[in-house]
């Protein structure tokens, strides 16, 4: 099962791509990610795209399809994946389908996220994530269940995102209010488009993904 996760900064695509992750053995690919990577590896890619996520823009569609392009070519995806991030604009998402054709694969289900811009300031601005394992954190939605020791490898040790400031993320809310938010209309064309309540605990909206991927 091939998903896409749609939605704004701080809606909890992260989130929920790890619990369907796990549930369902789909793999994760958040270009976020990916380029976060990049850069605390220093490689050429990373070195270009730092400045432009600081400013909370939009790296060039050649870098962030090529990353995609590499990663479904790998045999981790067999069984499916979930692509949280990506695609963020119109040409990304073309280019996505013509990937996708060429692959001979398809999208079972976009699911859009909705959350309010005030909710949405406020979940980026408590977001940090295990330094170890990268398990997210929030702080007050998702505490550790032992302050300051991260359930999952017993790491001490947390980081908080350069970009997860308030500035950063009021830009980052109208780029997608601008670029990404229409593709809830190209892909309400394709039929596979389902919306989500957002809003909704953490767990209350994994129960309506689940919902949405029990039809698909
Ligand atoms: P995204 O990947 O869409 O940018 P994240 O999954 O990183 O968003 O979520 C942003 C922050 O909000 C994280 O700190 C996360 O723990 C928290 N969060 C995620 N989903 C919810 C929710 N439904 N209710 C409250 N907080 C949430
Ligand atoms: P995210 O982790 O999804 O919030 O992305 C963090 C930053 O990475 C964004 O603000 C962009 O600068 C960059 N980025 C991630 N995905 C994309 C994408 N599909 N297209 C362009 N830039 C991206």
């Amino acid at each position: 099962m091939n998903l896409i996760l749609l939605g704004p900064p701080g809606a909890g695509k992260g989130t929920q791509a790890k619990l369907i992750e796990e549930k369902r053995g789909l793999k994760q690919l958040s270009t976020g990610d990916m380029l976060r990577g990049a850069v605390a590896q220093g490689t050429e890619m990373g070195k270009k795209a730092k400045a432009v996520m600081d400013r909370g823009e939009l790296v060039s569609d050649d870098i962030v399809v090529s990353i995609i392009a590499e990663r479904l070519d790998k045999p981790d995806v067999k069984k499916g994946f979930i692509l949280d991030g990506f695609p963020r604009n119109q040409a990304q998402a073309e280019a996505l389908d013509r990937m996708l054709d060429d692959k001979g694969l398809k999208l079972d289900a976009v699911i859009e996220m909705k959350v309010d811009d005030e909710a949405l300031v406020e979940r980026i601005a408590g977001r940090y994530t295990c330094a170890k394992c990268g398990k997210g954190y929030h702080d007050r939605f998702e505490k550790p269940k032992k302050a300051g020791v991260c359930d999952v490898c017993g790491s001490t040790e947390f980081v908080r995102r350069a970009d997860d400031n308030e500035k950063t993320v009021r830009d980052r809310l109208q780029i997608y209010n601008k670029q990404t938010a229409p593709l809830v209309d190209y892909y309400g064309r394709t039929g596979v488009l389902h919306k989500v309540n957002g809003m909704a605990d953490i767990a209350q909206v994994t129960r309506q993904i689940e919902d949405v991927l029990g039809r698909s």
